[in-house]
């Protein structure tokens, strides 16, 4: 598990990195990989209004990436951040890229279709993964509330 500060100090990159993809249009999502120190290989940001696809959510559009630049599906000695609390589709990705830990600031949106939550697709898998949510939590959710377009 990563130290508090550190889980900190990439939650508010990913602050950044939401706002930055909000300003081009996209949902206010960012997405790292890290290693086991904490160190960051990869950032990547929701692109679904920039892009036109419905699935370039930030954490799809990392694993893409770290499946590309790594060469293997298999993340097991990486560990992923977010600014929010992924959707199902994202958290079964990530499952199945077996990341060792997940970092993420806000909780699931009450507006998240379908609402399924993280903790609950791990449930209904036999993947195994160290989940650390709530990190700044509040600032993570008013940032959201700000810059999601209704
Ligand atoms: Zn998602």
């Amino acid at each position: 598990m990563l130290a508090l500060d550190i889980q900190q100090q990439l939650v508010r990159r990913a602050l950044q990195l939401a706002a930055k993809t909000a300003a081009k249009g996209n949902p206010p999502f960012a997405a790292l990989l890290v290693d086991k120190s904490g160190a960051v290989i990869l950032e990547s940001v929701n692109t679904v209004h920039t892009t036109s696809n419905a699935a370039a959510h930030a954490e799809i559009n990392l694993l893409f990436e770290a499946s590309k630049r790594l060469g293997s599906s298999n993340l097991s000695q990486y560990s992923l951040v977010s600014n929010a609390a992924s959707c199902p589709m994202c958290a079964t990705a990530m499952l199945k890229a077996k990341v060792a830990e997940y970092y993420y600031g806000a909780p699931n949106e009450d507006s998240m279709v379908p609402y399924i939550t993280f903790e609950e697709v791990v449930s209904k898998t036999p993947y195994s993964v160290e989940v650390h949510g709530g990190i700044l939590a509040e600032e993570c959710t008013a940032q959201i509330r700000q810059l999601a377009k209704k």
